[in-house]
């Protein structure tokens, strides 16, 4: 894996945090992109080589919804870039490791290909694999 693509932080309210988040990074965020299929809005900063990914559900099936109900807002995953999606998945099932979405990868956001591990394979922490399509 190549880098920290992003951090997914999931929110409540998508213009507080936004404003929230220029503040404490200094940046605007430079796109905002709804996932039907995930139900949320996202939007993006850009710090340096990684990302900042603030999410807000769109719906109460939402997974972001779940999350914040559940847990209440907060850090919601780190996303790693990887080269080949598909070859990541092989290698990482092969071993055991579960995805949250048997049908991944899937579109994402900001142009990429996206996986899930299950919180439960990795420590706890909702590990995003992402690959610019
Ligand atoms: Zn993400």
């Amino acid at each position: 894996m190549n880098k920290i693509e992003h951090l997914g932080i999931a929110v409540r309210d998508l213009d507080s945090a936004e404003q929230i988040f220029a503040d404490i990074l200094g940046t605007n965020s430079y796109k905002r992109e709804a996932v039907a299929s995930e139900g949320v809005i996202t939007s993006f900063f850009l710090m340096g080589e990684s990302k900042v990914e603030l999410l807000q559900a769109t719906n109460d099936e939402s997974p972001i919804h779940r999350f914040i109900e559940k847990r209440g807002e907060g850090l919601h995953h780190i996303a790693f870039e990887v080269v080949n999606i598909h070859e990541e998945i092989k290698r990482l099932t092969a071993k055991g490791y579960r995805l949250t979405n048997p049908d991944a990868p899937t579109e994402g956001a900001d142009n990429k290909l996206i996986a899930f591990l299950h919180p439960k394979s990795a420590n706890g922490v909702l590990v995003e694999l992402c690959q610019e399509k």
